[in-house]
């Protein structure tokens, strides 16, 4: 790779290639090194003006790959970097020589590592989210140690006490201390085993002497509490007071909308004042362990205080509620609904051999499309009917009934859900499209019209639709089941084309909260307040608030899927797509409040019955043991347990896609899927795209072209799910 110099005033042809450049902020920040697409990209080093600096790795504008950071004081961090944070393996090395080696995310310790502490202390084992969680030994300088089971920075479970003295207690931990079975010995042999509690009348154990001992025992077990677990006391360490995550940058970084003009930016962009900032240590975050012993709560207070300054945010869940209105007689739509119906029944309820799942060209040939008459008085394939005459079309109709049959849907089950007695719901116009939504009064499947251009992508792309939702059991792109068109006889009266979909939706959890994600931030943010959301508003990229963890096997999963999905729509030309998330909060009370929030995964437990999705005021949704028809349901998309971690924008005005997470994170239900898949990259949508960029940063605006649609959009998907680890 060649790689130019150019100087800070030289202007930079091709802002495409790497450069070697030195750049002089307004702020006093300086950087030197391999620079591209406007931002350090490449080997770069970055000084800030407060006297932090980091020599490593970048890629589009954020530390990523190896690197070193180092603090004014002294203290340095030296490994992985991902996204902007410290994120994979690394050794944080402290000002008093408090230090860290071992596995980041998100600039929190979490995975396997080990601490030594300023005072001598020393902690190894494994840590979740900046605590001792799982299993570790810590060592106190004074030579007692805990070999054990920890939570949140707590002994807890399993564990060993070991004096130096050479006294142990061997058993079971509660927050901290000794509670449950457990066996006290003494280094001449002697035990005392039963039951433990801080609680002397919940205490209940035998003394064994040893055999050199005689006599009784002259010794209250609450001085475990008392005295011997109140020597040692946990250090709480040095703590990194900034992270690079939280530094002010100088460029935009992709996807965070931010202006591109670097002469003109000030140090505010992250809303940090950093050098105020520097100045700060933290000494917060400790606990008493028993009388006195105190306990390092870890990073996790800590690191979320580091977002202090911005109001500790929260979620108002409320109950949920049926979408749409009900088109009854009267509704502008009425007859349209009918006719619907009507064709749908006719389309589904013909007589049609059965089919193979290997079709032939000639099904996706649009030659043979076929107008059918329905007047009211009927004819030889019509029923009579009370609705005006009208017209009737089903596009390619054996590619949709094959595609029902690989989506494992009832035909019987269909005509029902679509033209039984019920009506359907005309939902209030969700998208801007201009498109009619509908909803059939079981939740089961959606109705939206579709422009003319809209079919013919959908005709165009049928090939391809059908094998890849064949190949691909788990795929999130929408389920398409029917493409017809209505024409209502009588003048002025316009065809009406639509498209028969599946309810990402139709579950039996409640969704408290929706979220349409394409990855872009221009107009991408529905401004309402917090206490105006309802369950049904389709809330945008910037009003995200989450991200969200999912277990292992489902994550690797999900990676490979939208992987897949979004090389099949890159294929297709397809852009403007989003990723539909819906939200269940398992925790919620009558009223629609979080009962609860974690800072910890706990394991999924599955509902029982049914939480009804569409009353009003939602019942409260409790989790109890096992429902295997629950676990059969859990699929990629579809009611996948999951954590939703809370994140906060440090908000400046800046349009930060994705938010610093908090730590505060709610067990949820998640349903996603990948819906409006039928834009393609035509003339118009050029026009746009060389439109907006004289307005806008072309990168925020979301009509680029399919390749770098998906791109974006899979870099966005990625940064908000994430492995729970
Ligand atoms: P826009 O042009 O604004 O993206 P649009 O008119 O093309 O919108 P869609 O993006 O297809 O419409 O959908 C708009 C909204 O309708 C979505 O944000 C979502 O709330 C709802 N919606 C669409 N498809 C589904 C689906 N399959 N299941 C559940 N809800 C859906």
């Amino acid at each position: 790779m060649s790689v130019a110099h150019v100087d800070d005033d030289e202007e930079i042809q091709n802002p495409g290639e790497v450069y070697h450049v030195q750049k002089f902020f307004d702020n006093e920040d300086i950087y030197m090194g391999q620079w591209a697409h406007n931002c350090p990209n490449g080997h770069g080093k970055y000084l800030w003006a407060d006297g932090c600096m980091y020599v490593g790795e970048w890629y589009k504008g954020r530390t990523n790959g190896k690197g070193k950071f180092s603090w004014p004081c002294g203290a340095t961090y030296e490994g992985q970097f991902k996204n902007g944070y410290l994120d994979g393996e690394g050794t944080y090395i402290g000002s008093s020589n408090d230090t860290y080696r071992g596995d980041w995310v998100y600039n929190m310790k979490h995975g396997k590592g080990a601490r030594n502490y300023a005072n001598g202390d020393h902690y190894e084992g494994h840590w979740r989210k900046g605590q001792p969680n799982g299993k570790g030994r810590y060592q106190w300088d004074n030579g007692d140690q805990y070999i054990g089971h920890w939570r949140r920075g707590k002994m807890n479970g399993n564990g060993t006490m070991i004096w130096a003295n050479g006294n142990r207690y061997d058993g079971c931990w509660e927050n901290g201390l000794p509670r449950g079975n457990g066996t006290f010995r003494w280094v001449d042999g002697s035990f005392y085993v039963g039951v433990w509690s801080k609680e002397p009348r919940e205490q209940s154990a035998t003394y064994y002497p040893s055999d050199s001992q005689t006599g009784g025992l002259d010794w209250d077990p609450q001085e475990v509490y008392l005295v011997s677990l109140s020597d040692c006391r946990i250090s709480h360490g040095e703590d990194i007071y900034v992270f690079p995550s939280q530094k002010t940058l100088n460029w935009p970084c992709e996807g965070d909308g931010k202006e591109n003009d670097l002469r003109l930016r000030k140090a505010s962009v992250g809303g940090y004042s950093l050098g105020s900032e520097s100045d700060l240590s933290f000494d917060c975050g400790s606990e008493c362990l028993g009388s006195g012993r105190k306990i390092d709560e870890g990073m996790v207070a800590k690191e979320s205080d580091m977002l202090r300054g911005y109001r500790r945010p929260h979620i108002i869940i409320k109950p949920t509620k049926k979408q749409g209105l009900t088109i009854s007689k009267g509704h502008k739509n009425y007859e349209l609904m009918l006719n619907l119906q009507l064709g749908i029944r006719h389309s589904v309820g013909r007589f049609a051999p059965a089919t193979s799942l290997d079709l032939k060209a000639t099904a996706f040939d649009l030659r043979d499309k076929m107008w059918t008459r329905f007047p009211p008085e009927g004819s030889k394939h019509t029923p009579p009917h009370q609705s005006c005459e009208f017209r009737w079309k089903d596009y390619c109709p054996l590619v949709f009934r094959t595609l029902r049959k690989l989506f494992k849907v009832d035909s019987a089950d269909y005509m029902v859900s679509l033209c039984g007695n019920d009506a359907l719901r005309e939902l209030s116009s969700p998208g801007k499209s201009g498109s009619f939504f509908y909803l059939t009064n079981d939740d089961k499947y959606m109705i939206k019209t579709m422009k003319k251009s809209e079919v013919k992508v959908l005709i165009r792309m049928l090939p391809a639709y059908y094998n890849h939702v064949r190949a691909y059991e788990n795929t999130l792109v929408t389920k398409f089941f029917g493409l017809h068109c209505v024409r209502m006889s009588g003048p002025g009266q316009k065809k009406v084309r639509f498209v028969i979909m599946g309810n990402l939706f139709c579950t039996e959890y409640a969704i408290h909260r929706r979220f349409d994600l394409k990855g872009s931030s221009h107009g991408r943010l529905t401004e309402k307040p917090e206490s105006e959301i309802e369950s049904t508003t389709t809330l945008k990229d910037l009003d995200l608030n989450f991200i969200f963890l999912l277990q292992k096997s489902w994550f690797h999963q999900f990676c490979s899927q939208v992987d897949q999905d979004c090389s099949f729509l890159e294929q297709e030309r397809i852009m403007d797509y989003s990723l539909l998330v819906g939200i269940h909060f398992k925790e919620i009370s009558h009223s629609g409040e979080p009962l609860n929030t974690r800072a910890n995964a706990s394991e999924v437990q599955p509902p029982i019955g049914n939480g009804d999705q569409t009353s009003e005021g939602a019942a409260p949704c409790l989790d109890v043991l096992v429902n295997t028809n629950w676990w059969a349901s859990v699929r990629l998309g579809s009611s996948m347990p999951a954590q939703a971690e809370l994140t906060v924008r440090r908000n400046n005005g800046e349009s930060l896609l994705v938010g610093e997470p908090t730590g505060e994170c709610y067990d949820v239900i998640l349903v996603f899927g990948i819906i409006d898949i039928l834009q393609d990259y035509d003339i118009s949508k050029k026009l746009e795209h060389a439109y907006k960029s004289f307005h806008h940063d072309p990168t925020s605006i979301s009509a680029v072209d399919p390749i770098q649609y998906s791109q974006r959009f899979r870099d966005f998907i990625f940064r908000i799910f994430s492995l729970d680890i």
